[in-house]
C-alpha cells in the first residue's frame, strides 16, 4: 500500500524505513520535521513549504521550453511569468521571486492589490503582465508600473478598456505599458474549470472586436504598442487536445492580425492550465500529456504556422499557476479520534446472565479464527439486528445494548486482522461496511476548498507506520461541526488508514499538491484560519525550518471581521468583575484565562 505515490509525488516524496520522505539531498522524513515543529510548541494543522519544489517546478518549465526551442529551430523567446492569484502568500511568492530572478521570470496580476504586489517583488526588468477587469484607477496603476520602470504589459479584455487606455495615456508621463488583446477563442479547455475560454467565456474581444481594437490603436497613433495577444483556455487541462485546437486558432489570429498592419506584435501569452496529476489510483489518472508534450506541441504549432504565413515567430509567454504551485505545499494534521475507538474490550459490562444472543456474541468473538472469521462476521451481524429489535421492542436493557455494539465491532476488527493478508472483495466488503471515521485536527473549510467547493481530491496518506498493511477503511472528518467538513469514504477510490490508539500515540496524516489556490480560497467557517506555516529549506547534510508563522489568534480573526476588539475585552471583563459569587481570587485567574484564549489560536490542542 503506497498511497499511489507514484502516481502523483512526481518523484517529491518517497516511502523509505515506514517513512513517507522528502526526495532531495538528505532526505529528511516529514514526520520528523513534523515534530521538531511541534516541539517548539505548535500544536494543530500545520503547513509545510518547500522552496525545493518551486524550484523544481520552474526550472522545469524553462528546460522544456528551451529544449523545444532548439528542436524546432525557433527563434522568438521563452517567457514565463507567474499568476498571483494562484498562491499569494509572502513565503510564496518571495520566495518565488527569488528562485525565478535567474530566468527573468515575472509576475501576472488580476487585481489592483496583485499589481502593486508584483510592483514591489518583481524582479527589476521581468515581465509584468495584467488580466481582468480594469477600472481607469487599475490602468493608471499599470502607467506607473511602467513610470516605475517595470516591463509591464496589460491586456484589454474588452473595447472599454482600451479607450480608457488610450484616454489615461494623454495625462501621464511619457510612459505607456504595452498592450495585449485578450482573444475570445471558440476552442476551449475541458472539465470543470473550462470557463475561461470557449465563445461563451467571461472574458476576451471577438473578431470583429480585434478589428475594430485595430483601428482604435491606429487612430490614436498607439498601434506599435500593441505587443501581445492572449487567451487563457482554462485551468487543469487534463488532455492536450483542446490546448492543440486553442494554439492553431491563437496562432492564425496573430499571423492575421499581422497582416493587416499589427507591426509592433511580437508576442502570444497562453495563458495557465498547465495540469498537475491529483490521483492516488491509476484508474483515475487525469492528465494524459507530459510537460515535454506540452512545451513540444506548442512550440512547433507555432513554427507551423509562422513558416506558413511567412510571419515572425512570435515569443512565446505562459502563466501557469498551479503547475509552479501546487506541489510545493503539504498539510500535515494530527489524528485526534477514531469514533469507534471507544468499543474496547474493557468497556464490556457482561452480566451474570447475559441474554441469549448477547452471550453467543462473545463466544464468537472468543472463538474466531482464520477459518471462520467471515462466516462468524456474518452472523454477529445477524445478531446485532436481532438485538437492536429486542430493544427497539423492550426485552433488553440498554447494558444489553452497548455490550452487543462493542462486541460486534470487537469482533469485525478481529475478523479484519484474521484476514488481512486476504486481498479478497469479500474482505473489502467487509470493510466497506465498518468504516471508522477519523477526526482531524484541521478545516477542509480552510486549508482544501476546492474539496468542499467542487469535489477536487487531494492525495493523502499517514506519514508513518507505512510498513503495515493499513486495515480501516477511513472517512475524515474536520473539526468545524459543518456536515460538509468530511471526505467520505469511496469504494472507488478507497483510502484506508491505520489502526491508531490516540492516546498512545501521535498519527499525523499528510495532504498533499494544496500550494495552489487552497490556501487564499480557504474560508474561516467556525472562524478557523490559516494553519500554522513553515518553510523548509533541505540541504545536502540536514535541514533547515524557518519563517514559521502561527496560526491567527482568535483576537486577530475578531479584528478581521471588524468587530470592536477593545470592546470586547472590556465586556469580557466587566462580566467577570461584576460577578456576584466569584472571590477576587477566582476572578484573576479567569481574567487570566480568557487572554489566553483570546491570544491564541482556535485549533484544537488536545496532546495531539
Ligand atoms: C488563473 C489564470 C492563470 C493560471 O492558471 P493555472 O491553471 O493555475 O495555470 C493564468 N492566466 C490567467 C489569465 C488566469 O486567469
Amino acid at each position: 500500500m503506497n498511497y499511489g505515490i507514484d502516481i502523483w509525488s512526481n518523484d517529491n516524496f518517497f516511502i523509505d524505513n515506514k517513512k513517507v520522505k522528502i526526495n532531495y539531498k538528505s532526505s529528511p522524513s516529514l514526520v520528523k520535521i513534523t515534530k521538531e515543529i511541534r516541539d517548539r510548541g505548535i500544536r494543530g494543522p500545520i503547513l509545510l513549504r518547500f522552496p525545493h519544489l518551486i524550484e523544481k517546478q520552474i526550472n522545469l518549465i524553462y528546460k522544456n521550453f528551451e529544449s523545444a526551442r532548439k528542436e524546432f529551430d525557433y527563434h522568438g523567446s521563452f517567457n514565463a511569468v507567474y499568476p498571483l492569484k494562484v498562491n499569494q502568500y509572502p513565503n510564496f511568492v518571495k520566495n518565488l521571486v527569488k528562485i525565478g530572478k535567474k530566468f527573468n521570470y515575472g509576475l501576472e496580476a488580476g487585481s489592483k492589490a496583485e499589481l502593486l504586489l508584483a510592483m514591489t517583488y518583481n524582479n527589476e526588468n521581468s515581465p509584468i503582465t495584467v488580466n481582468g477587469f480594469k477600472d481607469e484607477e487599475m490602468i493608471s496603476l499599470g502607467f506607473i508600473a511602467c513610470e516605475m520602470g517595470h516591463n509591464i504589459t496589460v491586456t484589454i479584455e474588452g473595447l472599454s478598456e482600451l479607450k480608457n487606455i488610450i484616454k489615461i495615456n494623454k495625462d501621464r508621463f511619457n510612459c505607456m505599458p504595452s498592450i495585449g488583446l485578450r482573444i475570445r477563442l471558440h476552442s476551449s479547455g475541458i472539465g470543470i474549470w473550462a470557463k475561461s475560454g470557449g465563445i461563451n467565456s467571461k472574458f476576451g474581444l471577438t473578431s470583429t472586436e480585434l478589428i475594430e481594437a485595430m483601428e482604435m490603436l491606429k487612430n490614436a497613433g498607439l498601434i506599435d504598442k500593441f505587443k501581445m495577444i492572449h487567451f487563457h483556455i482554462g485551468s487543469q487541462i487534463s488532455e492536450i487536445g483542446p490546448l492543440k485546437k486553442a494554439l492553431r486558432e491563437a496562432g492564425n489570429i496573430y499571423a492575421q492580425l499581422k497582416k493587416i498592419g499589427a507591426d509592433g506584435l511580437n508576442s502570444i501569452n497562453l495563458g495557465g492550465g498547465l495540469a498537475i496529476e491529483y490521483s492516488q489510483h491509476t484508474d483515475d489518472i487525469k492528465r494524459n500529456y507530459t510537460l515535454r508534450e506540452y512545451a513540444n506541441d506548442v512550440v512547433y504549432l507555432l513554427k507551423d504556422i509562422s513558416t506558413n504565413k511567412g510571419v515572425k515567430e512570435p515569443d512565446i509567454y505562459i502563466e501557469s499557476g498551479r503547475y509552479i504551485a501546487a506541489s510545493h505545499a503539504v498539510l500535515i494534521a494530527p489524528v485526534l479520534e477514531l469514533f469507534s475507538q471507544e468499543y474496547t474490550q474493557e468497556k464490556l459490562k457482561l452480566k451474570e446472565e447475559n441474554p441469549p444472543l448477547v452471550q453467543e456474541l462473545y463466544e464468537l468473538y472468543r472463538t474466531i479464527n482464520r477459518e471462520y472469521a467471515q462466516e462468524y462476521l456474518h452472523d454477529s451481524i445477524d445478531h446485532m439486528n436481532s438485538l437492536l429489535t429486542l430493544f427497539d421492542l423492550g426485552y433488553i436493557d440498554l447494558i444489553d445494548r452497548s455490550n452487543t455494539e462493542i462486541l460486534v465491532n470487537l469482533i469485525i476488527k478481529k475478523a479484519i486482522m484474521l484476514l488481512r493478508d486476504l486481498d479478497s472483495k469479500e474482505l473489502l466488503r467487509i470493510q466497506d461496511m465498518i468504516q471508522e471515521r477519523y477526526l482531524i485536527n484541521f478545516s477542509i473549510f480552510q486549508s482544501l476548498p476546492d474539496f468542499w467547493g467542487i469535489a477536487q481530491s487531494f492525495p493523502v496518506m499517514p506519514l508513518d507506520r507505512l510498513d503495515e498493511k493499513p486495515t480501516r477503511s477511513a472517512s475524515i472528518w474536520d473539526i468545524t461541526c459543518d456536515s460538509d467538513g468530511e471526505i467520505s469514504y469511496n469504494r472507488e477510490q478507497p483510502l484506508f488508514l491505520h489502526e491508531v490508539d490516540v492516546v498512545k500515540e501521535e498519527y499525523f496524516l499528510g495532504f498533499f499538491l494544496v500550494g495552489a489556490y487552497q490556501e487564499v480560497l480557504g474560508m474561516k467557517h467556525n472562524l478557523f484560519t490559516h494553519p500554522s506555516e513553515a518553510t523548509v529549506a533541505i540541504s545536502d547534510d540536514g535541514y533547515e525550518i524557518k519563517d514559521i508563522v502561527e496560526a491567527q489568534s482568535i483576537i486577530d480573526i475578531m479584528e478581521d471581521l471588524d468587530y470592536d476588539v477593545k470592546e470586547m475585552r472590556e465586556t469580557l471583563n466587566a462580566k467577570i468583575q461584576n460577578s456576584s459569587f466569584l472571590s477576587e481570587e477566582a476572578k484573576k485567574q479567569i481574567l487570566g484565562e480568557i487572554y489566553l484564549f483570546l491570544n491564541d489560536n482556535g485549533y484544537l490542542k488536545t496532546i495531539n
